[in-house]
């Protein structure tokens, strides 16, 4: 590791990479996070209906996703706009996964819900809003799921990194690390989109990470080309918002893909998806070249 960053990040003992350590691989049934296979995960912002969740699933299993998201609980900017279906949210993700094979991902935003969402969850998601929420954390250490960390939208590399050493230190170390985006001067999108921060991320951390490309646009023109962008980089996933009918959502409508649009986004990334595993085959071949001469 670079000496700067060994100095920065080395305290957290328990995430941080060592030239000794072996890069943790997420397993969440028969799909390996981190493990070299580019996984996405898509699906609503929210659990609306049995119908949007369900045609959903189909889609985006379709054209390539392995991991069905959608909100049961959802943290919202508002006290008036919708906030989840709960329980019966939980249980038409079930049900998806029973229809589709997709593994599930959703969001507990209280320590109270840990237990009740971890009999659905395949991965437990921690929201932006929840990243300092040590409470929640030190009750996911033993809910026996992985969680998908999200970086806080006002916090630094190095304070998600914290955070991921408190799950780790409470007994948890299948953590996803996922950029979604920071608070800057900049209004033109919905939050920034800190790309350095997984090239940085995955030097300083022996944990996977994924990029959030919805959230950090808050436009759905931008999605496609953030999501390429993250493959660049060498993120390990994506994290999408798709919805049946994106105009008429309950929440995150703008930033949501049709179902065509997640397939013409997923048929685009496969370029960059192959030049990235070129350039890791090559990369042995070059030096040989170069040792040979
Ligand atoms: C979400 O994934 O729908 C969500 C609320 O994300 P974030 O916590 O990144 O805002
Ligand atoms: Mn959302």
């Amino acid at each position: 590791m670079d000496p700067k960053w060994n100095g920065q990040f080395s305290c957290f003992d328990r995430v941080a990479r060592t030239d000794v350590c072996s890069r943790t691989v997420v397993r969440v049934r028969d799909i390996e996070i981190g493990g070299g296979d580019f996984v996405v995960m898509a699906g609503p912002c929210a659990v609306e209906s049995e119908a949007q969740i369900l045609q959903t699933a189909e889609a985006v299993a379709g054209s390539g996703a392995r991991i069905l998201r959608g909100g049961a609980y959802k943290p919202r900017s508002s006290p008036y706009a919708f906030q989840g279906l709960g329980v019966e949210g939980l249980k038409l993700l079930r049900k998806a996964r029973e229809e589709t094979g997709l593994a599930i991902v959703t969001e507990v935003m209280s320590e109270e819900d840990v237990e009740v969402i971890a009999e659905y969850a395949d991965i437990m998601q921690v929201g932006t809003r929840s990243m300092e929420n040590f409470s929640l954390l030190e009750e996911l250490g033993e809910c026996g799921r992985p969680v998908l960390l999200k970086r806080g939208m006002t916090a630094t590399i190095e304070e998600l990194m914290r955070s991921a050493q408190v799950l780790a230190d409470a007994g948890n170390a299948d953590i996803i690390l996922c950029e979604r985006g920071i608070r800057t001067f900049e209004t033109a999108t919905r939050n920034t989109l800190d790309i350095a921060a997984v090239p940085v991320l995955k030097t300083v951390s022996h944990l996977p990470v994924i990029v959030d490309p919805s959230h950090a646009a808050g436009v759905r023109s931008l999605v496609p080309a953030l999501a390429r962008a993250a493959t660049v980089v060498g993120s390990d996933g994506l994290l999408v918002e798709v919805h049946p009918c994106p105009e008429q959502a309950l929440s995150d409508g703008n930033q949501s893909l049709s179902f065509r649009e997640f397939r013409r986004m997923m048929l685009d990334l496969q370029p960059y998806l192959d030049l990235q595993q070129r350039t890791r085959n090559a990369r042995p071949q070059l030096l040989a070249t170069r040792g040979a001469d």
